[in-house]
């Protein structure tokens, strides 16, 4: 058996990247083991802090109704359902341990493909899409589309549509255009009908909003939906010269600033975190080689949390994804993926 000195030895005439691996190796059996417990009574509590709801018709008296493989089960005394602790979650008839998937949100954490997710925690790669998506799921419920107050800074940016994944799995798809190679240009230049415009808006205490809001071009009545009654108090707009903008404030009221093209600041008003914002959320984007246009929606919100909590530890932020995307009612079936549509709002 090798001594504590002579491993520490080893460890010191390894490189950097190597020492890193093993960080993360003693990270994973360390902490991540201890959040398995963690986890499921901060689900616990987060879930029923105002008392138990059940989780099929939000009603509130429920009694306990024995236990069933280990775990206590509820029942409904309005519906006449069962329940337990995690049903309508992402875990919820999940055979595989808890252990797994804190493992799966910290590769999550990192960004990783569905298929290095997949290799690490030793599931499936169709679990391992499965997994992302009812995790993101979930995610979209817990936060919600947000508002924001104060200064606020507004840009859209847009992605290319893409049916990536619909027409092997699904006879009845048909293409609405002709296919093209993955990773070339769209034939139309600038903004046209085969690209999605995501709006977001990110205000001075880090609120943000991002969501799909229509093909091509934006309108002033795609701003308007987008920001109903999702503006706190009185609210000054940072935008860029866009003329949408100009009919959305009217309408609206919203004191505006439209920063001029080829200037970057006119005193505390500019767009300069949320070009930020967009800048890195293409670069993260970029790993993913083109997302499915259903799923879009999906990695805005992934982004977003991530960018919630930028400065945390990987660890901690592992252990906060698990529990906040099992605290909300989110009931994803496989089935669900199939018939799937872009989300717009
Ligand atoms: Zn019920």
């Amino acid at each position: 058996m090798p001594s504590v000195e002579s491993v520490i030895k080893d460890i010191k005439i390894l490189g950097a990247t190597e020492q890193e691996e093993v960080l993360n190796y003693l990270e994973e059996i360390i902490v991540l083991g201890s959040f398995v417990t963690e986890v499921t009574d901060e689900v616990k509590e987060n879930r029923f802090s105002r008392g138990k709801v059940c989780p099929h018709c939000d009603h509130d008296e429920v009694s306990r109704n024995g236990k069933f493989n280990g775990k206590q089960r509820y029942i409904c005394r309005s519906c006449r359902k069962t329940f337990n602790d995690f049903t309508h979650s992402p875990r919820y008839n999940s055979k595989k341990d808890t252990r797994k998937w804190v493992l799966y949100a910290k590769c999550m954490i990192n960004g990783y493909s569905i298929r290095k997710c997949a290799e690490i925690v030793g599931i499936s790669v169709p679990t391992s899409f499965y997994w992302r998506h009812k995790i993101i799921d979930a995610i979209r419920t817990f936060m919600g589309m947000g508002s924001v107050g104060g200064v606020v800074e507004v840009d859209e940016t847009f992605f290319r549509e893409s049916f990536k994944g619909n027409h092997k799995k699904s006879k009845n798809f048909i293409m609405p255009r002709k296919s093209r190679k993955r990773g070339t240009k769209g034939r139309k230049r600038g903004i046209s009908n085969e690209q999605v415009c995501v709006l977001c808006a990110m205000d001075r205490v880090g609120n943000i909003m991002t969501e799909l809001i229509c093909k091509g071009r934006m309108k002033h009545t795609d701003i308007e939906r987008f920001f109903n009654d999702k503006i706190d108090g009185d609210a000054i707009f940072c935008t860029d010269s866009h003329k949408s903008y100009l009919k959305f404030a009217q309408n609206t009221g919203v004191e505006l600033k439209q920063i001029k093209r080829g200037r970057h600041k006119e005193g505390v008003y500019h767009i300069q975190h949320i070009n930020y914002y967009h800048s890195k959320l293409k670069k993260w984007m970029d790993r993913f080689n083109g997302v499915a246009t259903k799923y879009l929606s999906n990695y805005m919100y992934w982004f977003k949390w991530l960018q919630y909590f930028d400065t945390e530890k990987d660890t901690i932020k592992s252990k906060y994804l698990i529990v906040q995307s099992h605290t909300s009612h989110c009931n994803t079936k496989l089935e669900d993926f199939k018939t799937r549509k872009a989300i717009f709002i």
